[in-house]
């Protein structure tokens, strides 16, 4: 047998390399359904981008962010199955497919000798007071409308509450006009792909940075995977002498106007924090004049006590100038330099209207 090679030559491994190369590899995989079908599961939300995906728009790949994220959902339908199945063992069945006229659904879980469904989703903490969903709740009323009432079956939607792994469960009862509504607009949606061949149009509501087109994130703006089909054209790359290329955005008017006037907000406040902050200094040099005088550490007014701690003052070493006298070189601090993150730092600039010249 080989002896191993040397440590340094070995290739970096670690969990999160191994977790990378997990959603790398689930990048590749085939799409687990088929993309051309209508989807009962997405009967409620956006019928656009149904019309969208199954007339083979181009959708923009996954994020590492969302990739993770469908990852926890598999996780968890694992975990929800592993309970029933410890209680009924062999009964549980997986991915039960629904057909209809109008598009095709999978149930999560079925259980088999409760003739019940439990359909499985992850959420947050904040989400808590809106569970049911509603897009949740239309996906199971149409399970129940072409599979399970047939069968006289119970339903249930499932939550699993990601920061604390707790596990909320909602009963669904059927509800015969909502399904009704869902189905005439998958009956859109078909016509749609079978007849006119043309995505349906965004639908009035909608705007380009609110949910379910986009939302802001801590990471970034999350968008549907068909935002550029929708959207993208209203953003455009135009040259600006001062300024490079600007991405020139109405449909982000909303978000920009926001911006600009939170930092507007937050420099006032500032202003008058500093207001504030120089009649402290103020008040603290005339009660230390005093307390000095009385050599008292705290001085009381009717029910207020107010209390001084003078605290030492810091040394600290000025490296750059021990650097410049040749008492230290960069080479030895380096072991102790630590890189900060760099940053962006915005600025908000008003274009100031155009002056007219007067003719004559
Ligand atoms: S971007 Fe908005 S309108 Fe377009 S497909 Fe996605 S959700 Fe629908």
């Amino acid at each position: 047998m080989d002896a191993p090679a040397p440590l340094s030559e070995r290739p970096l491994l670690s969990t999160q390399a191994l977790w990378h190369q997990h959603l790398q590899q689930r990048l590749m995989e085939p799409p687990p359904f088929d993309p051309t079908e209508i989807r009962l599961s997405e009967a409620g939300q956006c019928p656009r981008r149904q019309t969208l995906r199954a007339l083979g728009y181009a959708a923009a790949l996954p994020t590492p962010r969302e990739l993770a994220i469908f990852e926890t959902g598999h996780w968890v339908e694992d975990r929800l199955a592993a309970l029933w199945e410890a209680r009924h063992p062999g009964q549980v069945n997986r991915q039960v497919t629904v057909t209809s006229p109008f598009g095709t659904g999978h149930i999560d879980l079925y259980i088999e000798p409760l003739n019940h469904i439990v359909e499985c989703k992850t959420t947050t903490e904040k989400r808590r007071t809106e569970l049911p969903l509603k897009s949740h709740v239309d996906q199971v009323t149409l399970y129940l409308h072409y599979w399970g009432n047939a069968r006289g079956a119970t339903a249930e939607i499932a939550y699993y509450i990601k920061e604390t792994g707790n596990i909320l469960a909602f009963p669904v009862t059927y509800d015969a006009a909502r399904a009704r509504e869902l189905i005439v607009g998958l009956m859109e949606v078909q016509y749609a792909i079978q007849l006119t061949r043309e995505p349906l149009p965004i639908p009035d509501d909608y705007q380009a940075t609110q949910y379910p087109c986009a939302w802001y994130t801590a990471d970034g703006l999350a968008r549907c995977p068909y935002w550029e089909h929708c959207w993208g054209s209203s953003v455009t790359p135009m040259p600006d002498k001062k300024l490079g290329v600007v991405a020139v955005a109405p449909a982000l008017a909303g978000d920009v106007d926001e911006y600009a006037t939170i930092r507007q907000k937050q420099q006032a406040l500032k202003g008058q924090l500093d207001i504030l902050a120089v009649r402290r200094e103020q008040l603290e040099a005339g009660f230390r004049t005093l307390l000095d005088e009385r050599r008292a550490q705290a001085l009381r007014a009717g029910d207020l006590t107010i209390k001084r701690t003078p605290i030492a003052g810091r040394t600290t070493v000025d490296l750059k100038a021990a650097i410049a006298d040749g008492v230290v070189t960069e080479a030895q601090l380096q072991p102790y330099t630590v890189q900060h993150e760099g940053y962006d730092r915005w600025t908000v600039q008003q274009a100031k209207p155009r002056q007219h010249k007067q003719e004559g």
